[in-house]
């Protein structure tokens, strides 16, 4: 048993009550490489911006449990080094879909989890999101739990069909269960295709999907049922066009990715939406930045050559998202 405390990572309950208090959305971004990490602490601590550095179970396979963990750990003493005094950092579980699951992230030193009870009828969902906030409160861990069923595919998180959070719902859930931050589903959407075509407009000029706005008045009703409770935004990668065309002009092929407008984004992070996460946008990055190295040097092998430029990107879009998007710069 590791406690997170010991790690120097904190808990999502401070940083959410200020964030809902202050208008802004702390970003939750999702790691599975040394690159990417880097990016995040790197801009994080440039801008002084409380994080949430996320997990999720595909990345715990990919990467191992154990080494994400230390590499979380290194990153609280790497932002000291970049002379962030007292980092705000947490290490997040991103959709635990079993008790199990979220209880070996609690003992390894996880700061937060999150139990992803969505997909279950409402019955269990509240019986599993209970069971988890009961033994991760016993070691001072957040649980974020999810009501609503998010469209689109996030590693081995799918839904075909999605539906909005009933917000008549919301006051026994969170009443029930005890969790700390509800996500819920308002139109976001996992992955780089998050709407199909017929469901946007295509700007006649440029030919971009142009996509369903969010559904703001389920939020407004779900912040009046919940006055202060913290609310998350999942699937909210933006999907910068200027990434996807740098990847289809160099080789790959991306018809179509489509993402959340930030102006969107911004709205939400102004209400009681205090996290926001964001995935999608630093894969398009990472891979714009890889595919224009493979292009213009073909006879580059050194990967410090290619994943140097592509942390580079990386760290300049998490450093936008937290300026210009979220507004969580200079709280930490
Ligand atoms: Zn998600």
């Amino acid at each position: 048993m590791v406690s997170y405390k010991e790690l120097g990572l904190v808990n999502t309950r401070e940083m959410f009550a200020k964030a809902v208090a202050g208008g802004y959305a702390i970003p939750a971004f999702n790691f599975n490489n040394m690159e990417q990490l880097q990016a995040i602490i790197k801009a994080a601590a440039n801008k002084r911006s409380p994080v949430i550095l996320q997990v999720s179970k595909g990345a715990r396979s990919y990467a191992n449990q154990t080494l994400l963990r230390y590499m979380a750990q290194g990153a609280v003493e790497y932002a000291k080094e970049l002379g962030w005094e007292n980092p705000q950092i947490v290490l997040h579980l991103d959709h635990g879909d079993t008790f199990e699951t979220c209880k070996s992230c609690v003992d390894m030193g996880f700061s937060s989890v999150m139990i992803d009870g969505s997909s279950l009828p409402y019955d269990e969902n509240v019986a599993l999101t209970r069971k988890v906030v009961e033994y991760a409160h016993q070691f001072d861990v957040t649980v974020e739990a999810e009501l609503g069923v998010l469209a689109g595919v996030e590693d081995e998180v799918a839904a075909e069909e999605s539906h909005y959070t009933r917000p008549e719902e919301v006051i026994d859930f969170t009443s029930k269960t005890g969790c700390d931050s509800l996500a819920i589903s308002i139109g976001t959407s996992h992955g780089a295709y998050k709407f199909k075509p017929e469901q946007c407009t295509r700007d006649p000029k440029t030919g971009i999907l142009i996509p369903p706005p969010l559904a703001f008045d389920v939020l407004a009703e779900i912040e009046k049922k919940l006055p202060g409770f913290p609310i998350v935004l999942h699937g909210s990668s933006s999907v910068p066009q200027e990434y996807v065309k740098i990847i289809n002009e160099n080789g790959g092929k991306l018809p179509d990715a489509v993402g959340i407008p930030e102006e969107q984004l911004r709205k939400a992070a102004k209400s009681a939406v205090c996290k926001i996460n964001i995935d999608s946008d630093s894969r398009l990055a990472m891979t714009a930045m890889i595919r224009k190295v493979f292009n213009d040097k073909p006879g580059e092998f050194d990967p410090r050559k290619y994943l140097g430029p592509a942390r580079d990107e990386m760290q300049k879009l998490y450093e936008h998202k937290i300026v210009n998007v979220l507004g969580s710069d200079g709280k930490a």
